[in-house]
């Protein structure tokens, strides 16, 4: 079972992540995997220091480095972990490059879809959480938390951009993903989450 986490910056992805391994492991599953992008490998740890060590890369290298991670990501963890019949949980795939690479930074959107398609062998997951909140909203939950302002970087537009490209994801594909409502108290968002994945487990 292959499951990915997406949304804007400060939705609450890794809380969301934590607490379904918490409700998988209550209904007996034991192979339990959580990973993120970029990052899940210590390759992908490298090409994230470069993707976001503040000193900027080409937009079309941000966008293969991005690929190169996942591919990495892909072949060392996510696949051997299915493989043994694990479930697998990450913090963004393929969608947060159809998001931010392509509705964010404007690189053509079937060009990021080919280079993701070739990265990940079209590994596609079984479920898609969209996170969806107000960029604003979710920025200003960020900062008050002591993270970064990500409003900053990008500007409103973009991260309105963003969330506008997840939510047509899904709409074009409502039987592989679920929106839910992020800006609300996180019991309240995982226990959608958890009715989600339970739905996808029985059918
Ligand atoms: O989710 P995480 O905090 O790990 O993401 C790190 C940063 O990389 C975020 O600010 C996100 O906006 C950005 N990102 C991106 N393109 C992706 C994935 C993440 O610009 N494909
Ligand atoms: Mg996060």
């Amino acid at each position: 079972l292959f499951i990915a986490f997406e949304g804007g910056d400060g939705v609450g992805k890794t809380t969301q992540i934590r607490k379904l391994g918490e409700h998988l492991a209550a209904r007996g599953f034991t192979d339990i995997h959580t990973t993120r992008e970029p990052g899940g490998t210590e390759a992908g740890q490298r090409i994230r220091e470069v993707l976001l060590g503040g000193r900027g890369v080409a937009q079309r290298a941000e966008a293969l480095l991005f690929a190169a991670d996942r591919a990495h990501h892909i072949a060392d963890r996510v696949d051997p972990w299915l493989t043994a019949g694990g479930v697998v949980m990450t913090d963004r795939y393929i969608d947060s490059s159809l998001a931010y690479q392509s509705a964010g930074r404007q690189l053509s959107v079937a060009e990021i879809g080919a280079i993701s398609r070739w990265a990940t062998t079209g590994l596609i997951p079984h479920l898609t959480i969209i996170l969806d909140m107000d960029p604003a909203a979710a920025n200003a939950r960020t900062e008050s938390r002591g993270g970064a302002n990500h409003l900053d970087q990008a500007g409103l537009e973009f991260h309105s951009r963003v969330r506008q490209a997840f939510l047509d994801m899904a709409a074009a594909e409502p039987q592989r993903y679920v929106v839910i409502d992020a800006d609300r108290d996180p019991d309240a968002v995982a226990a959608d989450i958890a009715a989600a994945v339970d739905r996808t487990l029985t059918v």
